[in-house]
């Protein structure tokens, strides 16, 4: 019987699954058991839009089409919880699986506390995530740095510190990550602060870490989170949608050593950043810029119905607006960003909001703890 916390080396038994899967395909294989079983009534999972740096958060009700989502895209930073609340009525008429990130699986939580989803209609299952790219940076690192146009790049992957990619000449190449972020390239700048890599508020925690030895690459590490997580991983077994081992001891510590390197290179991300804008002048000079466009807020995936009404201190009509405006919405986020880096995306001059968002929710979190 599979119980909270057990581990294990699974992979997808669907031969098109396993080839068109990151490391197996058993995160396609047990959404498509989910749905097969009538666990739930629909998966959202991401599939490739335009291009290999656009995802799409797509609904699958056929369990034969979920292979198309098979993979993982690393320039794709969808926001999949926001498109639950707005698109699928915050799952409280139909059951739903979906493949999360860890700021997936907390804007999920974040949205179930304020009643704008039904947790009990949700079976996460989450991926391991040590950073995403925003996609127009992809682009751009991949031509400067790799000197290969974007287009012809068929495969992307973030693996020992490296951002790799295969051409479709089948070329590999690679650049040290660190290389990249020294120059403003790299992973959002909120990822590279981000420390839940391994996303166990989920129902399964999955990823390659710690997969070693002949299934290196070719199978995916499952950590069992939820009771839910259990039933799932034992019905995809029994039904013979998956394969499951036993993981490799040396394996199990290897994965705790590079999340632990990974929370420890966080807290240097944080330092920086956060000392970065410590200077009221750092905030001056990028709140001028604001146009009241109001993209942060709406991009925002926990905050919800926000009327920012113009008020009588932050200059009405004011373009920049006063401090005011800025301090309204910290206010109505309080402690509650999950760093997800959604504002500062759908900013469109490019104010690192979420440094300083991060910075109060930490701060805040602290003193509470
Ligand atoms: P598959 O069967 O290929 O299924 C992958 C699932 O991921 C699909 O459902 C797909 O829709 C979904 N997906 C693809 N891109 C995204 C996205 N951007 N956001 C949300 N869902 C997406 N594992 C680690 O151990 N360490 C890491 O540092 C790490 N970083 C990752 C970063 C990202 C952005 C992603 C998406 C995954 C990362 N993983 C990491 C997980 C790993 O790449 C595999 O997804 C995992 O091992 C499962 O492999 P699989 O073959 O079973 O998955
Ligand atoms: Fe991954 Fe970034 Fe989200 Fe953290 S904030 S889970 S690193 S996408």
């Amino acid at each position: 019987m599979v119980k909270v916390k057990d581990m294990f080396y699974a992979c997808a038994t669907e031969e098109n699954i396993c080839k068109a899967g990151e490391c197996g395909g058993a995160v396609t294989a047990l959404l498509k058991y989910a749905l097969e079983s009538k666990m739930v009534d629909a998966v959202v999972a991401i599939t490739r839009g335009a291009d290999l740096y656009d995802g799409v958060p797509t609904v699958f009700t056929n369990p034969a089409d979920l292979v198309k989502s098979a993979g993982s895209l690393h320039c794709a930073p969808t926001a999949i919880g926001k498109f639950i609340v707005q698109y699928m009525n915050g799952a409280k008429d139909m059951k739903i699986a979906l493949p999360v990130k860890q700021c997936d699986a907390s804007a999920i939580l974040a949205a179930a506390k304020q009643g704008k989803v039904n947790r009990n209609n949700i079976l996460m299952i989450g991926l391991n995530c040590g950073g995403t790219v925003r996609p127009v940076i992809g682009r751009d690192m991949i031509e400067k740095y790799y000197g290969v146009s974007p287009d012809d790049v068929i495969k992307e992957e973030i693996a020992k510190g490296k951002f790799i990619i295969v051409t479709k000449n089948h070329e590999h190449k690679e650049v040290s990550i660190d290389e990249l972020e020294e120059h403003g390239s790299g992973r959002r700048q909120n990822c590279q602060r981000c420390d839940i890599k391994i996303p166990t508020m989920a129902d399964l925690a999955c990823g390659n870490w710690g997969v070693i030895g002949p299934l290196a690459g070719k199978a995916t590490f499952v950590e069992v989170c939820s009771e839910n997580g259990a039933k799932l991983m034992e019905g995809a077994t029994n039904a013979k949608a998956i394969t499951t081992q036993a993981p490799d001891p040396k394996g199990i510590e290897m994965r705790a050593k590079i999340n632990e390197s990974m929370i420890k290179l966080a807290a240097k991300h944080q330092k920086k950043h956060f000392s970065e804008a410590a200077d009221p002048a750092f905030w001056a000079s990028h709140f001028s810029k604001c146009v009241k466009c109001q993209g942060c807020t709406v991009n925002c995936p926990v905050i919800f119905d926000l009327k920012l009404k113009p008020m009588a201190f932050e200059g009405m009509g004011d373009i920049p607006p006063s401090m005011g405006y800025h301090m309204a919405r910290l206010a109505a986020l309080g402690n509650n960003c999950i760093n997800c880096g959604m504002c500062e995306d759908g900013c469109p001059v490019e104010i690192p909001l979420s440094r300083l968002y991060h910075e109060v929710a930490k701060r805040i979190g602290q003193e509470i703890s």
